[in-house]
């Protein structure tokens, strides 16, 4: 990616932000002739705990499949799958089945939940000649083996890789694979500070467009894309409103309408969030040395970021909620749901029950990625606001 040269930092993020939004509308994968140089294809994975490391070792560009959005039109999907599963599942087989991921080298899922379970089966008998693959997580990540066998996980998709690139992946492209997300993660840390500490300086969609961009682009251009837009803005001049802050959670699969998120942000502050956690799973630096795969399991164990379909004992739903709450100062929650989504529904309900008690307001929102009415919504969200605001003066 080229450096910015226009000094004016407003028109600097702009153009940033411009490149990202163009990204995130993107629902196609980069061609064979349209890769970027050093990468032989691209490796499609669903949310949420995929290690890219290993693909991106392997010259292969992890793809982050987060479904059709609000402009795609369901034509065959339907044939396949029951209109009670999540929008997620239906307009990623649409992608599949309509040619959009037809490049893709594989495509890797997880056992998350039922649909995403059973999207592998679509795929094998759908796209034969790709490589379809579930990666299996712990179900206990608090058990003693757990670190053992997900390295032997990370291990059998290594080698399902090196069958499909014909050669071995070594554990030095790997270790620099890290390396180079390890900075990525650092950037990443970055943003959400700023939106912690500064939130007038960095609205919710623009943060979510800059980390989206991942998705389609090779990590190593994404910090440099990261770099240039925090230094941007860094400088920006930025008077701060009488918003209340609030933390959203609920992003973290299928993804919301941008159009929700300005929703929000129009009446509130959105200081931290769960939104594309499949990008930012990882919450600090796995180590640089050593076996990389056993340093990613170790990571996935000790410092991997909670949701709702991750079981373990150490990071409760209601540990996570509240340490969100306290990190970032937040006067409120923003609690929501994907439609048809059993494993979001149900920490919506068990969120919503403790935050009774204690007092703490939420808001209670469902949404679905195919959306594309908010005006409800909105009124909603602006009540929330003003009600915070009264509470707070
Ligand atoms: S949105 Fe929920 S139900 Fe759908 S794939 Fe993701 S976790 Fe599963």
């Amino acid at each position: 990616m080229q450096i910015q040269t226009v000094h004016d930092p407003e028109a600097r993020i702009t153009e940033i932000l411009e490149r990202c939004f163009t990204l995130s509308r993107q629902t196609s994968i980069p061609s064979p002739e349209e890769l970027p140089q050093g990468f032989r294809g691209t490796i499609g994975h669903f949310p949420v705990y995929f290690p890219e490391e290993i693909a991106y070792a392997a010259g292969l560009l992890p793809v982050n499949v987060l479904g059709g959005g609000n402009r795609l039109e369901m034509r065959m999907a339907d044939a396949r799958m029951g209109s009670f599963v999540c929008s997620i599942c239906r307009s990623t087989t649409e992608l599949a089945l309509n040619g959009t991921l037809s490049t893709l080298e594989g495509f890797v899922t997880h056992p998350i939940c039922d649909a995403a379970k059973h999207l592998a089966g679509i795929w094998s008998r759908n796209l034969p000649d790709q490589m379809s693959q579930i990666l299996y997580l712990p179900q206990n990540v608090n058990s003693r083996g757990a670190t053992r066998y997900i390295r032997d996980e990370y291990w059998r998709l290594r080698a399902d890789l090196e069958k499909r690139i014909g050669e071995p992946i070594s554990d030095d492209a790997i270790r620099a694979a890290i390396r180079v997300y390890n900075e990525n993660r650092r950037l990443l840390r970055e943003l959400y500070q700023i939106r912690r500490d500064t939130p007038w300086k960095l609205d919710l969609v623009e943060c979510y467009l800059l980390i989206r961009a991942r998705s389609r682009m090779p990590c190593a251009e994404h910090n440099i894309l990261l770099k240039e837009a925090i230094g941007a803005i860094a400088e920006r001049r930025r008077a701060a409103q009488d918003k209340p802050r609030v933390v959203f959670l609920g992003g973290f699969c299928e993804q919301p309408p941008l159009e929700m998120l300005e929703t929000i942000e129009d009446s509130c502050f959105v200081v931290d969030d769960d939104l594309l956690i499949g990008l930012r799973w990882l919450t600090e630096d796995v180590a640089e040395i050593g076996d990389p795969l056993w340093a990613l399991a170790v990571a996935y164990v000790e410092r991997s970021a909670a949701s709702p379909v991750q079981h373990d004992a150490n990071k409760t739903k209601e540990g996570y909620l509240m340490a969100m709450l306290k990190e970032s100062k937040a006067d409120a929650a923003i609690l929501t749901a994907a439609k048809f989504c059993e494993p979001g529904l149900d920490e919506q309900l068990a969120w919503s029950k403790h935050l009774d008690p204690l007092g703490i307001p939420y808001l209670v929102l469902e949404f679905e990625e195919k959306m594309t009415s908010f005006e409800q919504m909105a009124m909603q969200v602006e009540t929330f606001a003003e009600s915070l605001l009264f509470a707070l003066a």
